[in-house]
């Protein structure tokens, strides 16, 4: 085959945690729909994990263009690669990974007659180890960062927050202390708005080491790809740009794939977003409540919690009078289970429903659903904003606590409950959400719904910077 005719070829590597893996792989469905050949680079564990509960082989029936490939992260089956545990993975990436990474790319194993050998590569922007490779193998790199704009800016600011010496502090001291060497977030972002880790008051923190190097390393790469739309982040993206010039907002990803799909006549494919099973009858019973009477609860993929503050929210939801889906993965409890006293197990039979794992897309674009009681995680903050379903955030960690001070503050998109873990707050911010401000909450989500729609349409920003993408990758 002349292979002038054959198209540019991309290789796509994800961090290996769900969140960046849902991402990504809606941007190499829509590499893919744009006419590239799209190889999907994950470790062992994560496909263990996508083919045992996501539809993830009816997608690649469906993307000719598409192949998966495997490679190893280097730990045993049995390791957790979770909790305390996930440095050791990070670690092990850049260790083992990076000798595979590179003797695939010079293997000949990813091309054939019909499909060229690798272009251009788009990595996971913390993943700075792909950079060295790519180099090395004289490959163009592409980096994605998936977390919000604001997170990535002051992931960029760590220096400065050290040098100024607002960095360390530790987790008893004041918290509603300002920030004052953020460009761009003076004046309303304080100590407890910064990424958990900062709190450990230690500036040997393993993750504030992780996340150091991000302002040297992402202008390593030719672009930056962001699962976000300028007129959500715009002032954060024109700080960024200042480090970065070549930057594609071409979020939320979600529902650019979706209208992409709807642009070619091709019907919505089943969702990857799961590496658990997803439970539908919680749909079923979405149906039979009333519009926008139902608080969705959901701490995504990896947050867990004590039994007590588990308790805590149960109390404070059921006091709260309001109906609720509640998703209570198997893994998200720290300590042991106690028994659940009458009074809730009934009021919760009454007006609530509980399961293990949601489609939650699904869920939050069903008319029932009001608001979102959510970890702030960017996948679920920006599902949220596209189907204009107003939050109330309770951040677990990293860019989380940067995002939830946003909804809240800036966007002016819910409440932030950060830090507070108590059933009277949980009731009265429920009560705020859900009847007291539930008008002045519902104008600025749709509003900010209509803006991200708008950006996803021919002439829209993340339209735009797709096909600007999309003929960059071509040019390769
Ligand atoms: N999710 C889901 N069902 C659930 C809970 C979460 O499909 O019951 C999906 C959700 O739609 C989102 C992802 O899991 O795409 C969670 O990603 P996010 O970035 O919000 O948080 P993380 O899990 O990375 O903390």
């Amino acid at each position: 085959m002349d292979q002038k005719t054959v198209p540019r070829h991309v290789l796509i590597f994800p961090l290996p945690f769900q969140g960046p893996v849902n991402s990504m792989f809606k941007l190499a469905e829509l590499l893919c729909l744009s006419g590239l050949h799209v190889t999907f680079l994950v470790t062992h564990h994560i496909h263990t994990l996508l083919l045992k509960y996501s539809n993830i082989q009816s997608r690649f029936d469906a993307y000719p263009r598409f192949r998966l490939q495997t490679i190893s992260d280097g730990l045993p089956d049995d390791h957790p690669r979770s909790g305390d545990q996930r440095m050791e993975m990070f670690d092990s990436l850049k260790i083992n990974t990076k000798i595979l990474f590179k003797e695939l790319l010079t293997s000949g194993r990813l091309n054939s007659d019909s499909r060229r050998p690798v272009t251009c590569i788009i990595a996971d922007g913390i993943m700075g180890y792909t950079c060295d490779v790519a180099n090395d193998v004289g490959l163009p790199i592409i980096y994605v960062r998936t977390i919000s704009a604001a997170c990535l800016w002051v992931f960029f600011c760590l220096p400065k927050l050290i040098e100024s010496g607002e960095l360390p502090f530790a987790v008893d001291d004041d918290l509603d202390t300002p920030i004052m060497s953020i460009p761009g977030v003076e004046g309303f972002f304080r100590r407890r708005d910064l990424p958990m880790f900062c709190r450990s008051g230690n500036l040997a923190d393993p993750n504030l080491n992780l996340y150091l190097p991000e302002v040297k390393e992402n202008p390593r790469a030719h672009g930056l790809i962001l699962n976000t739309f300028d007129d959500l982040e715009g002032p954060m993206l024109d700080q960024i740009r200042a480090f970065c010039p070549n930057l594609y907002t071409i979020g939320p990803l979600h529902s650019h794939l979706k209208y992409k799909l709807a642009g070619q006549s091709l019907s919505p494919l089943p969702s990857t977003n799961s590496l658990w099973k997803e439970d539908m009858s919680c749909i079923t019973w979405l149906d039979s409540q009333p519009p926008n009477s139902v608080l969705y609860v959901s701490f995504g993929s990896l947050a867990v919690m004590t039994m007590e503050q588990y308790m805590e929210f149960w109390y404070g939801l059921v006091n709260s009078g309001s109906r609720f889906l509640w998703v209570i993965r198997p893994d998200s409890l720290t300590s042991d289970p106690t028994e659940i006293p009458l009074e809730l197990s009934k009021s919760t039979e009454e007006r609530g429903y509980i399961v293990r794992w949601a489609p939650q897309e699904e869920v939050l674009a069903h008319g029932a659903v009001g608001g979102f009681l959510t970890h702030s995680g960017w996948n679920s903050t920006l599902e949220s904003v596209i189907e204009g379903v107003p939050m109330i955030c309770w951040p677990y960690f990293l860019d989380q606590q940067v995002n939830s001070r946003f909804v809240g503050e800036v966007w002016k998109l819910g409440l932030d409950m950060k830090d507070t873990c108590d059933r009277v707050i949980v009731e009265k911010t429920v009560r705020e959400l859900m009847e007291d401000r539930k008008d002045e909450f519902r104008k600025s989500a749709d509003e900010m719904a209509k803006f991200a729609k708008q950006c996803l349409m021919e002439g829209g920003s993340s339209y735009g910077n797709l096909e600007r993408l999309v003929k960059d990758i071509k040019a390769m």
